[in-house]
């Protein structure tokens, strides 16, 4: 188990790459570990395997890959061959998926990295099986059926084409049958159940192979979606998969940033551009080095009359004052100690203080996209894990 305490005191900073930077980012392997047992621990003995698309949510997936795989997670997703290709010569022995499927020209390259496509059309079928046959190996690959998402993956209409004509899959081996899901955050969604049977009928038209329908999300709604495999993202990186879920992940991500200036405002001046928010009464505004080209969003920005995020210093909430411009927050920080709140000092602006879920809400995104958009120019810091 690994301790609040650790996570909201990280240890010393190493000078030669955090000296005078601003940001820093610090990834909690042991959260991402604890976070996937959970997951498999409340799936088994279906599989639970990992989505580690888009840098593993732009966590890391170089870190974050082989912490899994020692965890015993043998099956990964991606969604670019490019990704793939990163991921395969970190674990030369996973069994890894591209949702993105096969982009044409491109099953030679699948072949010669060993990562299955997601086959999500009749025509990528018969792309797949046409390659295969003139190679003469059967090689693995997973079909993708629409089960009401209207994105990716086979119609019904295609599934049936494919249904009448199995041969056509003759040629290769289907090592998966999977779906998605559209409402798994919302439990209630009457669309989660209508997916469910939907992708349990249309998945018996093809011949038998692992089922796997649910993200994180859906391993939250019952073993009766779980199927043969589960394919868990957000969750193991400490998003939690809907509001009210009966579990709490841990936090993987703190981002700090710190103070480069405090002052006191005199009544009746505004705070920065846009003069969006005026004091009535003086101020102490702490001054942070972190904005928008950071990640952290515009929207963010607290002018008069808006209800503002708050940012931590130690124990203390710091409501976000005025404009987030590029580089710069400003917080006020009146009544705070001064050994929280003085230049040098670190502010939590995202972690145990501060969850995704609550900056994803004032930033009106999802925190999804929290995670992708981090800042590259903070450095990083992975704890824990064997780090
Ligand atoms: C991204 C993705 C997942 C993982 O979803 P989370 O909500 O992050 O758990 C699973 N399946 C597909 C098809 C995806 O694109």
């Amino acid at each position: 188990m690994r301790d609040e305490a650790k996570t909201a005191s990280p240890p010393a900073l190493d000078i030669d790459d955090t000296a005078g930077a601003p940001g820093l980012i610090t990834i909690d392997l042991d959260a991402v570990a604890a976070n996937y047992r959970h997951l498999r621990d409340r799936v088994a003995p279906s599989e639970c395997a990992a989505v580690i698309k888009a840098d593993a949510y732009g966590l890391g997936m170089a870190k974050i890959g082989p912490v899994l795989w020692r965890e015993g997670c043998r099956t990964f997703y991606v969604a670019t061959i490019a990704e793939g290709r990163a991921l395969r010569q970190l674990l030369p022995k996973a069994t890894i998926y591209a949702f993105d499927g096969l982009m044409p020209g491109t099953a030679d390259l699948f072949a010669e990295l060993d990562i299955r496509p997601v086959l999500n059309s009749i025509e990528e079928i018969r792309e797949w099986a046409a390659y295969c046959g003139k190679i003469g190996t059967p090689l693995p690959a997973g079909i993708h059926i629409d089960s009401g998402m209207n994105r990716l993956g086979l119609p019904e209409a295609e599934l049936d084409a494919v249904a009448e004509d199995l041969s056509l899959l003759d040629a290769f081996t289907l090592s998966l049958v999977m779906s998605h899901l559209a409402c798994s955050d919302v439990p209630k969604h009457p669309k989660n159940e209508a997916q469910r049977t939907r992708f349990d009928a249309l998945r018996r038209r093809l011949p038998a192979a692992p089922a796997s329908l649910s993200n994180s999300g859906g391993v939250m709604l019952g073993e009766a979606y779980h199927f043969d495999q589960v394919r868990p993202g957000i969750a193991i990186y400490g998003g939690q998969p809907a509001p009210d879920a009966d579990h709490r992940f841990a936090n993987v991500l703190t981002l700090e940033s710190r103070i480069l200036q405090v002052r006191t405002s005199p009544a009746g001046e505004t705070i920065g551009y846009g003069a969006t928010r005026h004091i009535d009464a003086p101020r102490r505004i702490a001054t942070v080095a972190i904005g928008y080209a950071d990640g952290i969003s515009w929207v963010l920005s607290a002018g008069d009359g808006k209800s503002p995020l708050n940012a931590y210093l130690g124990p203390h909430p710091a409501p976000l004052m005025g404009r987030v411009s590029m580089d710069l927050i400003t917080l006020d920080v009146t009544g705070i100690p001064e050994e929280y709140a003085s230049r040098g000092a670190l502010v939590q602006i995202i972690g145990p203080r501060v969850p995704l879920e609550t900056i994803a809400d004032y930033a009106q995104t999802v925190h999804y996209e929290i995670l992708t958009n981090l800042c590259r120019r903070a450095p990083r810091r992975y704890v824990g894990g064997d780090a």
